[in-house]
């Protein structure tokens, strides 16, 4: 876009401002709405006629139209740094063989770790650029992605490298990186906790020295890893003054709600198993709930208790946990879709929990809204209503998506 103003109108504004949310329209919906961007942000959003009038006479402008524009979507969960395919692995447990005991034959995680430490830095970058573009074509301008399938000091260094690689590259979406420096045990160390004491007290200040993310994260579970493995990490970090996110609760609830509360984590993700203590904990410490609908819909499971994370008051956040394994998908629409279907949210829900929620557990609060002073990231949809976001299932309806003022995907 070289206009100095672009103007973009839609029949129906999805704001997610939450001075204009009410209890009737907690998206702060106007309709007609616009929003007036400059320089890669947003300077007016509100009535047509007013944006229209912001702008200063003889400026020259770019006009664009569509029956519905959001925020850019925001994910605040993927694995999406990965190589190699697990579609073997897939039609096993399809036919009825467990996830728990694939991981423990040394399939799962394990095997996608095999492929990144064979694959170079700049394959592992090509193969993300590309998976984050599709991303964008599905309406993501913000994409939080994980490491955690090198399992040692220098494969973890080199996925994180990939993801700076691919942050930069052209077309791509705002990347947060994280690094998941408790995914799963590599086949080289023998004892879980020497392996936590070892990354938390080496690998994780080493690859911090270098600036290459900005969370640490850890899967809490049963035949993961444990409060007591996961708790120096999450000080740690906090020490060198990153942010905390966790793995909790996915086969089993070990107390890593409660963990996560007390480190006072950012997001705490899975929770298909969480008791009332731990909604309690995450929504007095003000943790958001990331909730994960395509793994567990792949698995199988029952979905998490959402009456009662919505009864103790814990923000929810919708992610597509995109990965090789459980969550094969790079589509945050369908994981919007399943919330729904699945899980029971509202259309609302799910889709604050896909824009300004999820931007808010990302520490960013010029994303996943539409207000003056925001970045100019949102969606022109090819659809008449943001309830139809969940319902014409797998088929990208992004028209076009702009990202800090810029087209990423669609018309210009
Ligand atoms: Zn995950």
């Amino acid at each position: 876009m070289s206009a100095a103003f672009d103007l973009v109108t839609a029949d129906r504004l999805v704001t997610c401002d939450p001075a204009l949310a009410t209890a009737a329209d907690p998206l702060g919906v106007l309709t007609p709405g616009a929003v007036l961007l400059e320089g890669g942000r947003v300077v007016f959003a509100g009535r047509v006629e007013a944006a229209r009038a912001a702008v200063p006479a003889g400026a020259a402008i770019t006009e664009r139209a569509a029956p519905l524009v959001t925020p850019g979507l925001v994910d605040a969960h993927t694995h999406a740094a990965w190589v190699g395919s697990r579609h073997a692995e897939y039609a096993l447990r399809m036919q009825g063989a467990d996830y728990e005991a694939i991981a423990k034959a040394g399939g799962g995680i394990a095997s996608t770790m095999r492929a990144v430490r064979a694959a170079s830095r700049d394959e592992i970058a090509a193969e993300l650029t590309q998976r984050l573009g599709r991303m964008v074509r599905a309406g993501v301008t913000t994409v939080e992605v994980k490491s955690g399938y090198g399992l040692d000091l220098a494969s973890e260094e080199k996925l994180l490298e990939a993801v700076a690689q691919a942050r930069a590259a052209a077309g791509t979406p705002r990347v947060v990186a994280t690094y998941l420096a408790l995914h799963a045990l590599p086949p080289e160390a023998g004892d879980r906790g020497a392996y936590a004491a070892h990354v938390t007290q080496n690998d994780l200040p080493a690859l911090a020295a270098a600036g290459l993310f900005a969370f640490v994260d850890a899967y809490i579970d049963r035949s993961a890893f444990s409060t007591a493995d996961a708790a120096p990490l999450f000080r740690r970090a906090r020490e060198l003054g990153l942010g905390v996110r966790a793995h909790v609760g996915q086969f089993a609830d070990v107390g890593g709600a409660e963990l996560a509360a007390s480190v006072g984590a950012r997001s705490a993700d899975h929770l298909e198993h969480l008791g009332p203590s731990g909604a309690d904990a995450l929504a007095a410490a003000g943790v958001r709930a990331a909730l994960l609908p395509v793994a567990s819909f792949t698995l199988g499971q029952a979905p998490p208790p959402v009456g009662l994370l919505r009864s103790a008051g814990v923000p929810l956040v919708v992610a597509s946990d995109a990965n090789p394994g459980t969550a094969p998908t790079e589509s945050l629409p369908l994981a919007l879709a399943l919330a729904v279907r699945v899980y029971g949210l509202t259309v609302a829900e799910a889709l604050l929990g896909a824009t300004r929620e999820a931007a808010i557990s990302l520490g960013l609060t010029d994303v996943g809204v539409l207000v003056p002073g925001a970045s100019a990231d949102l969606v022109l949809w090819d659809l008449p209503h943001e309830a139809a976001l969940v319902q014409p299932w797998g088929v990208p309806r992004a028209r076009t998506v702009i990202g800090r003022g810029r087209v990423l995907s669609g018309s210009g």
